[in-house]
């Protein structure tokens, strides 16, 4: 019998060991994992440079408290902060607990409380991301909720415009909507929301959780847009699978976090923060993010070639290496049958396949996770005539 509380309902493999895409499992088999452990490990599993700096780090000290300087936290802030063309980092250990920061820091910075985020959206599970997530089924039985948070269609900016008062402290979103189904904001909404949160005095919260470290050809998401947040939240890809999260904002709001005013033990650990220099040096390099969007590219033409006949399909979409195929039917029987094949990938929602591969996957992996793909997507197509 388990010992732990069965919140998530776990699948049948067992992994034992794991390099690059691919999971070595208990079974024997051998699986080609598209879902990087939910977008962290962007770099794939176990990758040798990363291994190498979290090594030596162990080496010297894992954990000596915010309470002393830590070179390493200097730097990767400044890895963050000149990927992100903003100024300021605070380190969390989590992606929930890095939106706590920009939620208790936009509310402190404008003195005023409501924060708009949007219909589907996901912000994290403690109590005020929770709250800020705009989907009702993960807040049952809680009790109310952190009061001020108001919520507006995705893609709607005349919604917005209507629910953006001066009231408000902020405007929280993400630029492609991960657990919500893969939804990709358009330039025009995105570039007219920083237009009005200007207008009202608002912040610009971007939650990169998902979106960041490269996960869509540019280092941050909102990139792509030519729009400037006053805060973006980072965690899951960023340290390559060692827990870490972080926000990072603009210079202003430095009087707002002062001594005293924010704080955890783990944030900033100097194992993780290893891990984090390392794997964004990779990453942020002009030719590595290059190389992302030549395989976006090359990747959703494929799977329109293979798939766009298949009548379940209803739509591909996504952005950089966040991939979203919405079928006509609910997904999670699929995903079972795909791991049966020897591929692993994640939904988002009920019937959105979502594809997170590390980036750096090789083509012909990925030419074989269509395959498989194909071959099971046609196969219901034709039980459904
Ligand atoms: C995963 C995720 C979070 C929550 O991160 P945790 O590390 O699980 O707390 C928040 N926002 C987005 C967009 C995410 O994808």
């Amino acid at each position: 019998m388990s010992h732990l509380f069965p919140t998530y309902s776990k699948w049948e493999l067992e992994p034992e060991s794991a390099k690059g895409s691919y999971l070595y499992c208990k079974d024997g088999g051998v699986y080609l994992d598209f879902t990087s452990g939910i977008g962290v490990c962007n770099l794939g599993h176990c990758h040798p440079e990363v291994k190498e700096s979290v090594e030596q780090q162990l080496n010297k000290f894992w954990h000596i408290s915010n309470l002393f300087p830590i070179d390493l936290q200097e730097k990767t802030a400044e890895i963050l902060t000149n990927a992100s063309g903003l100024d300021l980092v605070f380190f969390a250990n989590s992606g929930a607990e890095a939106n706590e920061a920009a939620i208790k820091l936009a509310r402190k910075a404008t003195g005023k409380t409501k924060i708009l985020t949007f219909h589907q959206s996901f912000h994290g599970r403690t109590f005020a991301t929770m709250s800020a997530t705009g989907q009702d089924k993960i807040k049952q039985g809680y009790g109310p909720m952190l009061d001020k948070f108001e919520y507006v269609p995705f893609n709607d900016l005349q919604a917005l415009e209507q629910q953006l008062t001066e009231e408000v402290a902020a405007v929280m979103l993400e630029v492609v909507q991960g657990e919500g189904g893969i939804y990709v904001a358009s330039k025009e909404f995105l570039q007219g929301v920083e237009v009005l949160c200007k207008e009202k005095g608002a912040l610009l919260l971007i939650d990169e959780i998902q979106t960041g470290i490269g996960r869509t050809g540019k280092a941050f998401a909102f990139q792509h847009f030519g729009i400037k947040p006053d805060i973006i939240s980072v965690a899951k890809g960023m340290a390559n699978g060692i827990p870490t999260g972080a926000i990072v904002a603009d210079g202003r709001l430095k009087e707002f976090f002062g001594p005293g005013s924010h704080g955890t033990t783990f944030g900033g650990n100097p194992i993780a923060m290893a891990a984090a220099t390392k794997t964004m040096e990779i990453i942020f390099q002009p030719t590595f993010l290059e190389e992302v969007q030549t395989k976006s590219e090359w990747i959703f033409s494929l799977l329109k070639q293979k798939l766009s006949g298949n009548q379940l399909v209803k739509d591909i979409r996504g952005l950089g290496l966040m991939i979203g195929i919405e079928l006509d039917m609910p997904v999670v029987s699929i995903l079972e049958e795909l791991r049966k094949e020897g591929l692993i990938v994640l939904n988002a929602g009920e019937k959105v396949i979502r594809l997170l591969p590390s980036l750096n996957t090789p083509k012909e992996d990925i030419e074989r996770a269509i395959a498989i793909l194909e071959k099971n997507l046609n196969i219901h197509a034709k039980l459904t005539i």
